[in-house]
């Protein structure tokens, strides 16, 4: 039989993308592929994406990395959520935590018994029963696989890193792997004429490096999925529409916040990460409802520590390729999409190009039914993530101009649906492969307020005194361990700080 196996692999961009690609696949088919890598100093990285998933345990895991030795290299903390100020009305605040809240009860879940609490003024405000959320609030953090004495979940966890030491530190990994670097700008990407197929990509330098498959990790401007094979873009700016960002990192104050902090302003939000060296910080904003001058001002007024450089702007697209796989290309991190990092999802984005990468690994006859399949996933998982982002835009109560368009616009009907059912029901589902679990989007559409008509009727079952009691008794469990867990600080001294 013809081998139709693909062997040669040529990633084009050394960014967090370039170099989780490079990391992952030499991780996994090391030994049945040669992976080239093209980068170039002189054009360098987008130099932001700080905040993760807990998901990207998993691929740390997927690449054999210590956990301990990655938080130190990468000058990490830990993340137990992310803290949203300001978003439903100026002076709300609300924390959408990672992992369980409560314990469910009689098939439904707990938070279904919190909404009748709520009704009957026996409830304590959601975060009372989230582990994670009090464990955040009181600074600690540590690995905890069970709630004490009990089968509840412990805390669920991601990182806040230095995206350059994160991709630095991968790049070891993938060369100890075998991965060849080329330093260089490409100046040309060749196709061949009869299949349209990407051939080569041409150096400056003279150099070319051909390949059977190539995977487009070269940022915003999608050299080969854009430039060279022109596949397109959806926008959904009229959805999202804010269209820059103002960074700067500033001096640490105060202690290191195990969670994320997102302050909305008035056309757009802030995004505080607290690392162990510094905090990144940035203006997220529509430039249609605000000037640049005025967003580097609301930002510098706001950042709580000295300024570490000058602040930067960063212009962007909100959509996504309309294919991020064509011919032999596939794209992965900016040149596939972009959706502001509300949610922290792009380096989320591009761990789950690469676990469908590998589970439609394709041969050298590019089966048109599985780059379609691949290209299909890829679809719904940024529809279902760019939904759950229009979400804190549109459930606002606030008065700027900006805050009235996106609250009366159309929003997708996928994300209309989940509203309607979730007023009319206080319920929510995660269909198929979504991301956010029924629990993140639960404390969302609470967080900003929407208050659903009714509860789940199986919340009826205990009387109202039985129900003041289990409520207060989660309260209790969830709170009871807090304070003999270490601090952020003790936990990251004692474990993995950065030398
Ligand atoms: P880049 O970092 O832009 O890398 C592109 C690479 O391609 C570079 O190595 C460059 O040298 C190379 N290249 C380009 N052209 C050529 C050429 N002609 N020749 C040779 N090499 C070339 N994600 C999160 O998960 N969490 C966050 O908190 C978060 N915050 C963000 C905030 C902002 C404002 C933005 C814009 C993004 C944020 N992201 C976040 C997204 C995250 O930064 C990116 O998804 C991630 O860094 C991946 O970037 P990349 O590798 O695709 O692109």
């Amino acid at each position: 039989m013809d081998d139709r196996r693909i062997r040669d692999v040529v990633v084009v961009g050394g960014g967090t993308a370039g170099w989780m690609a490079a990391a992952a696949l030499s991780s996994t088919m090391g030994d049945q592929l040669r992976i080239r890598l093209v980068e170039s100093e002189e054009i360098g990285t987008v130099g932001v994406g700080e905040a993760t998933i807990p998901a990207i345990r998993l691929f740390n895991g997927l690449c054999g990395i210590d956990e301990d030795a990655f938080v130190k290299a990468t000058q990490g903390s830990f993340k137990l959520g992310i803290e949203f100020q300001n978003w439903g009305r100026v002076g709300d605040s609300y924390m959408h935590a990672f992992g369980q809240i409560g314990q469910s009860l009689d098939m439904i879940e707990f938070w279904q018994y919190w909404l009748r609490g709520r009704q009957e003024g026996v409830a304590a405000p959601l975060g009372h029963y989230s582990f994670n959320e009090t464990v955040g609030r009181a600074g600690r953090f540590a690995r905890v696989g069970r709630i004490p004495n009990t089968e509840l979940d412990g805390i669920s966890y991601a990182f806040h890193f230095d995206a350059s030491l994160y991709a630095a530190f991968l790049r070891g990994l993938a060369e100890r792997n075998g991965v060849v670097r080329t330093e260089g700008r490409i100046r040309e990407v060749r196709l061949d004429p009869q299949s349209g197929h990407v051939a080569a990509v041409e150096l400056e330098s003279g150099e070319s490096l051909a390949g059977e498959l190539f995977i487009d990790c070269s940022g915003f401007r999608g050299l080969l999925i854009e430039q060279a094979l022109e596949t397109g873009y959806v926008d959904w700016t009229h959805w999202l529409p804010c269209d820059r960002a103002i960074a700067v990192p500033t001096a640490n104050v105060g202690t290191l916040r195990p969670y994320t902090q997102s302050i909305a302003h008035a056309a757009g939000w802030q995004w505080r990460i607290p690392l162990q060296h510094r905090t990144g910080n940035g203006h997220v904003f529509c430039s249609a409802f605000m000037d640049e001058d005025e967003a580097r001002r609301v930002l510098l007024d706001t950042v709580e520590g000295e300024p570490l450089a000058d602040p930067r702007t960063i212009r962007f697209r909100t959509g996504m390729r309309r294919k991020a796989w064509n011919r032999n290309v596939i794209a992965l991190g900016l040149s596939s999409g972009f959706l502001e990092p509300l949610e922290s999802t792009s380096i989320h984005l591009v761990q789950n190009g690469i676990a469908r990468l590998l589970s439609h690994f394709p041969d050298r006859n590019f089966a048109p039914a599985n780059v379609e399949a691949y290209n299909r996933r890829i679809a719904y998982d940024y529809e279902r993530i760019r939904d759950f982002i229009i979400l804190h835009y549109h459930a606002n109560q606030r008065d700027e101009p900006f805050w009235r368009q996106v609250r009366e616009m159309a929003v997708p009907d996928s994300l209309q649906d989940k509203i309607d059912l979730f007023r009319a029901t206080g319920r929510v589902f995660r269909e198929q492969e979504e991301l956010f679990t029924e629990v993140g989007w639960f404390q969302v559409l609470t967080g900003q307020n929407i208050v659903p008509e009714t509860y789940h009727p199986l919340a009826d079952v205990l009387t109202r005194d039985e129900l003041a009691g289990f409520l207060r008794d989660i309260k209790t469990i969830v709170s009871a361990p807090v304070s003999r867990l270490p601090t952020h600080e003790e936990f990251i001294a004692h474990q993995c700080a950065a030398v």
